[in-house]
């Protein structure tokens, strides 16, 4: 404390302070400018049923395509969009793109589902039921081929926000899903107060699946609890056969993962569903008969 007081560390100090706070806002116009020119990029990642082994729906994952930096994952820099301010901006740059995107796969005779994350601040916001609506309207996209994707802490955050915008949101006819299901604290006790149609099993219970057993029962109990309250199960982190295989005995509904397909870019995914045995494309029947 004593030399934190003197002259000396309080310069040392400050100059530190400076330094973070410079980076902060050189990080924040930065984020600014990247939204405003289209340096985000979003990657799509097939959702399969795990019925008709078909792909059903798109989970959209941002990624940031800095220009010294090279591509930055949303895990670093989500959290600082919210600090700075950004995450509506970022928010809306998602949906908007997502959106259009999707419209795109519907001409094309693919008619998914797009999920988006949405920030915990998001649940914040009361405007945010009106914004997507006039998003909606703008794509010309039927709210049911929309899910968004929340996360239980996010809805704690912040309860009677939060369950008064997902309720406006379940009223215009938008789906709604709780993701990283099983990494909040109250899992059961408000899951039937939401108006959510879907829950995703965190992939921290799924990757160890086919050999854990306590992960197991962790899957297995979730899944019937989501069934027994009327709700659809997508697991993620699906990266084996196995896995797929014990996902399917338990019942799951929908699975996302690294054995199916990896998150991808627009192009690609528009190669993927023309050619991908997911997709019942033309390669289907080449992997039926091959050895
Ligand atoms: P999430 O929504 O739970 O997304 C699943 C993450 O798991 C993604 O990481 C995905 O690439 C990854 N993943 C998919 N399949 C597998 C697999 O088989 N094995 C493994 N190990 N991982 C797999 P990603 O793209 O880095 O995204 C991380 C998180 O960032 C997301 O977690 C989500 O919470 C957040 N995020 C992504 N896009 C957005 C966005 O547009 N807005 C907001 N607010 N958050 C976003
Ligand atoms: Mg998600
Ligand atoms: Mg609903
Ligand atoms: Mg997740």
């Amino acid at each position: 404390y004593a030399a934190k007081r003197s002259g000396r560390g309080w310069a040392l100090y400050s100059t530190e302070q400076d330094r973070l706070g410079r980076a902060d806002l050189s990080f924040r116009s930065e984020l600014r400018e990247a939204i405003r020119n289209d340096e985000l990029v979003l990657h799509y990642q097939p959702k399969i049923d795990l019925h008709t082994r078909r792909v059903v729906g798109l989970e959209a994952l941002v990624r940031w395509d800095h220009p010294v930096k090279g591509f930055l994952s949303p895990d670093r820099f989500i959290l600082l969009a919210e600090q700075a301010g950004l995450i509506g901006a970022l928010t809306e740059w998602v949906l908007e793109r997502a959106l259009r995107d999707l419209v795109r796969l519907h001409h094309d005779g693919h008619l998914l589902h797009a999920a988006v994350n949405l920030s915990a601040r998001s649940l914040h916001d009361l405007g945010l039921p009106a914004s997507i609506e006039t998003l909606l309207a703008r794509a010309g996209m039927a709210p049911d081929h929309l899910m968004l994707e929340i996360t239980e802490s996010a809805v704690m955050a912040n309860p009677s926000d939060s369950l008064a915008i997902l309720t406006e949101l379940d009223r215009m006819g938008v789906r709604l899903a709780i993701d990283d299901f099983g990494t909040g604290y109250s899992s059961l006790a408000y899951l039937k107060r939401l108006p959510v149609d879907e829950v995703k099993i965190d992939k921290s219970f799924v990757l160890d699946l086919a050999t854990n057993e306590s992960d197991a029962v962790i899957v297995r109990s979730t899944i019937d609890l989501a069934h027994n309250l009327g709700l659809s199960v997508t697991a993620e982190g699906v990266e084996t056969q196995d896995i797929w295989d014990t996902l399917t005995i338990l019942g799951c509904d929908c699975a996302q993962g690294y054995h199916m397909a990896r998150p991808m870019g627009l192009n690609a995914l528009r190669q993927w569903l023309r050619t991908s045995p997911w997709a019942g494309g033309e390669n289907a029947a080449s992997q039926v008969l091959s050895p």
